[in-house]
Order: structure tokens, then sequence, then C-alpha cells
């Protein structure tokens, strides 16, 4: 019989920002029935009653989430099992239920073998310490069960989705799913939102069989790329395997990044919000922070990590938030989570209403300087006192005064 103390974990799993491992391997459905009872268990501490479960399409996430799904109950927690879809929808699911959490299998964008878990807890982020913190060995053992309840959430994520569009001009695209587990809910919205978008690699298959889900790296988006250019289409949309990250190319095949996505959304959003914070991570070019302060906005640089950013974004009220690695967060009329469809509708809704082309926007945007040129020729003008740029005396005044701006 085993006792309390005999499950062993594989430290490793435990990350900074969520779970992580090789399904069957040092994460099996045992290690995942323990960690999603002591997050339940944290959950029922701050007063929560039910918690969210949502999956990705990989072969072995219906083993692990159901493993969640019976930690949670023996917990004594009711269970809103979602089922199969993308980590925002998990994150919509735990907001909008009153939830007291959520937990996300998934593996994200890594090779087939791997899976995970992303958490939300109380309604925000959950990670560093409070991961370290579900390594506990004690099974859950409530004296009542809680009770798990199938739930389906994907008509309503939809719907929420499809009212947030608010263009005019009508668009032609290609939304590229990668296989992930965006699929069916990128389908569907492909056929509902206005004008002509074709879905492609729509199909939900954990083995990725066309590309691998991670629209960061553009081999990955080589296919999107001949689609856009082949049907002269206004704009492609990419997502990473579980749908919390945007890849986007321009109608000319030229890929946008995040601070160039972070520029075009900053521009929109500071139209009706003068003076509002934007945070980017210190990955962004330097040309972002100086176009947000430009366009009216106070420009944030933070650390790089969704949850640290989601964290500072409900810290400091900033209605947008992102990472050049394509997570991309909106509280403006939205949670405030990272949910790359949300941050697609965005997009093709402010380019609906520019009445112009992606790749002239895109032209149109200040030259991106890496943040390492950036950094160095800022050193260098710190460090050269004959530079005819700066007064003795007022070099320091200045460096202080825009710590977060330019290249901060
Ligand atoms: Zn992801």
């Amino acid at each position: 019989m085993m006792t309390a103390n005999a499950h062993r974990f594989d430290p490793s799993v435990f990350r900074e920002y969520d779970i992580r491992g090789i399904a069957g391997g040092n994460l099996r459905a045992e290690d995942v029935y323990r960690i999603a009872g002591a997050f339940a268990a944290k959950v029922a501490a701050n007063g929560g009653t039910s918690i969210c479960v949502g999956r990705d399409g990989r072969l072995s996430s219906p083993e692990l989430a159901d493993s969640a799904c019976k930690a949670i109950a023996d917990s004594g927690l009711d269970v809103i099992d979602i089922g199969l879809g993308p980590t925002p929808m998990l994150y919509f699911a735990a907001k909008t239920q009153a939830a007291g959490g959520g937990i996300m299998i998934t593996g994200s964008h890594n090779p087939p073998d791997y899976n995970g878990m992303k958490f939300m807890f109380a309604g925000g982020a959950f990670y560093g310490a409070d991961i370290q913190s579900l390594a506990q060995p004690a099974p859950p053992s409530a004296k009542t069960k809680g009770i798990r309840h199938k739930r389906d959430i994907n008509t309503a994520y939809i719907d929420k989705l499809l009212a947030t569009y608010d263009g005019n001009r009508l668009l032609k695209t290609a939304w590229d799913a990668g296989n992930g587990a965006t699929g069916n809910v990128m389908a569907a919205l492909c056929g509902l939102l206005p004008g002509q978008h074709l879905a492609i690699n729509a199909t939900i298959d954990g083995t990725f069989p066309v590309h691998h889900p991670d629209p960061t790296v553009p081999e990955n988006l080589k296919q999107l790329i001949g689609v856009v250019k082949e049907r002269g289409l206004d704009a492609g949309i990419a997502f990473d395997g579980d749908g919390d990250r945007l890849g986007v190319i321009d109608d000319e095949g030229e890929i946008l990044w995040g601070d160039q996505l972070l520029m075009l959304y900053a521009a929109d959003i500071l139209r009706n919000m003068p003076g509002a914070t934007i945070i980017a991570d210190i990955k962004a070019s330097g040309a972002l922070f100086e176009e947000i302060e430009r366009l009216g906005g106070k420009p944030l640089m933070w650390k790089t990590g969704h949850s640290l950013i989601k964290s500072k974004m409900a810290e400091t009220g900033a209605p947008l938030a992102g990472e050049m690695s394509g997570h991309l967060f909106f509280a403006d009329r939205y949670y405030g989570y990272d949910d790359a469809l949300y941050a697609a509708v965005r997009l093709l809704g402010l380019l609906s209403r520019s009445n112009r082309k992606l790749s002239d926007l895109r032209k149109a945007l200040p030259q991106r300087i890496t943040r390492r040129n950036c950094v160095s020729s800022a050193t260098i003008r710190a460090n050269s006192p004959s530079s005819p740029r700066s007064k003795p005396g007022s070099r320091n005044k200045k460096r202080t005064s825009t710590p977060l701006t330019a290249c901060g």
C-alpha cells in the first residue's frame, strides 16, 4: 500500500510558469493527480468551490485531464470539465463560470510527447513559488467528493470573440491552427466572421503532422505565407499549439513580430485611452517603447514571462501588454489574459477600419531596433564624454528620467 510520503516527483517538471514534462515519463497521470490535488487544496483554502479543467489535443491529454478532474473531485471541489480547446478558452471558462481556479492540460508548442499544466487562480496568474508549492506528497482525501460537470463552453467563447469584431471593410484572410488545440474554435470563427476566412490545418491532431505549432519560428509560417501570397489575401493568422501566442503575416507575406503588433494595438487603444500604460517585455525593440510614448501612452518595460506580465498588468491597470514571443494581453474590453484568438480578431478589426493594407501599416511603423543594439548604442552614448549630443551634467538626469522608454 502506498504511504502518504511514497510519491516522488521529478523536480524538473515544476517550472516557473507551469508544469511541463514528458507524458508517461517524468509526468505521469499519478503526478498530475497529486499536483491537481494540491492546487485544489489551495483553491479551497481561498474559498473556491469549483475548478475548470480543459485540455489540448495531445494524445496524452485525455488521460491527464481525467486524472486532474478526479483529484479535484477527491478534494471535495466540483469540476467544470470543458474538454478539448485552447488555453484561453479555459481562462475564459474560469472567469465566466465564477470558478475558484482553472487547470489546463497542455504541452503548448512543445514536441508531441510532452505535456503539462497551466493554472489560473482566483482569476489571476499562478506561478513561481506557488507552482513549487504544488509538489506535496499527500493525496487528496475529502470526506465528500465533488461533482464533475461536463460543460460546453465553445459557443459562449466564440460568441464573445465574434462580438469583439469591430471591422467594417470585408477582409480575406487565412488562419493556421497548426493542428493545435485552437482548430475547432478557429474553424468556427472563420465561418462566422464577416469576410472570407480560410482555415488551414484546423483538424486537431496531437502528432502535428504538417508543421510544428510555434509561430515564432519562421519555418512554421512558410505554408501560411504561401497561401496568403498565392491567393492575394489581406493577412495570415497563426497560433501556437494551445492558442495563447499569435503569429501574423501581412499581404506581402512578411511576418509582423510581437513588438510590431503591439505598436498597432497601442495606436488603436491610445486613441480612446490617452495616457494609458502599455507593458512590453524586455525583449521588445526600443522602437516600441518610443512609439508608445509618441502615441501618448506610458511605456512600461517588464520582465519576460506571461505570468509576470499578466500580474503587472493587473497591478498597473494597463489595458494592453505583450511579449515578443506572441503572448498578447488585452484588459481593454477583455479579461487581461493572453488570448491569441481574441488578439487576432482585434487585429482584423483595426485593419478593416484602417482602409489600408496590413503591409502599409507595417511599413509606416518606426524601424525596429533590437534591444541589444539599442542598449549598446545607449551605453556608448552614456560613456562618451565627448559626445556632442550630451551636455555635461545633463546626461544623468536625461538617462534616469526615461528609464522605461527607448532603450531603458
Ligand atoms: Zn502556448
